[in-house]
């Protein structure tokens, strides 16, 4: 991959690519999706697609204390890696979109590992809730069939996911019980934030 950053003017932010990423990972622009990554090679469940390995940052009670400005927008494309603690990216990993239905997940607190064997021209796609657990909300579009219709983290997350996700969700999570709260979709909380794209 290239060390040129991209400028991605209509979007207002500058991608770079880190040593960690894949070069199985393509970055590519859609209409509806914002900026979205792809399998552009066949890729092999478990294998390790990107990190978060950048800047770390703690924000305390809310998620909203986290710097948000152009042209990183940090606490939208960062997770969470412990009680009040989040890391963002150097390269890829923040830009992989939210699905309810992911082909891939955390393991090793920072990695994006695929799930499953993912066929080239795949998007590549993880569950916000792996990582966060916080007062960060987003309606969800990712057109899923399955689709919960709004994230907000790992409280929320339906005892069949966590099960489905084992092995795949982050380990500051599953270090000790986390009761389920119910479904997201209930709260008619304000959805202030965005994530990705
Ligand atoms: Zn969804």
């Amino acid at each position: 991959m290239s060390d040129r950053p991209l400028q991605a003017s209509a979007l207002k932010t500058t991608i770079h690519w880190s040593h960690q990423d894949s070069p199985k990972v393509g970055l590519i622009l859609t209409i509806n999706r914002g900026l979205s990554l792809i399998a552009s090679q066949p890729i092999t469940a478990g294998e390790r697609l990107m990190a978060f390995d950048g800047s770390f940052h703690e924000w305390g009670a809310t998620t909203l204390s986290l710097p948000n400005e152009a042209p990183l927008f940090i606490r939208d494309h960062c997770i969470q890696i412990g009680e009040g603690r989040s890391r963002d990216s150097n390269g890829l990993a923040r830009y992989a979109n939210h699905s309810c239905e992911p082909n891939c997940g955390i393991t090793d607190l920072i990695w994006i590992t695929a799930m499953q064997d993912i066929a080239p021209g795949t998007e590549l796609t993880w569950d916000y809730a792996m990582t966060e657990d916080n007062d960060w909300r987003m309606d969800c579009s990712c057109g899923s069939e399955h689709c919960l219709g709004v994230i907000a983290g790992y409280r929320h997350l339906p005892p069949e996911k966590r099960m489905a996700y084992r092995g795949y969700l982050s380990s500051w999570l599953t270090a000790r019980p986390r009761p389920y709260l119910g479904p997201a979709a209930l709260l008619h909380t304000p959805v202030p934030l965005a994530k990705a794209g």
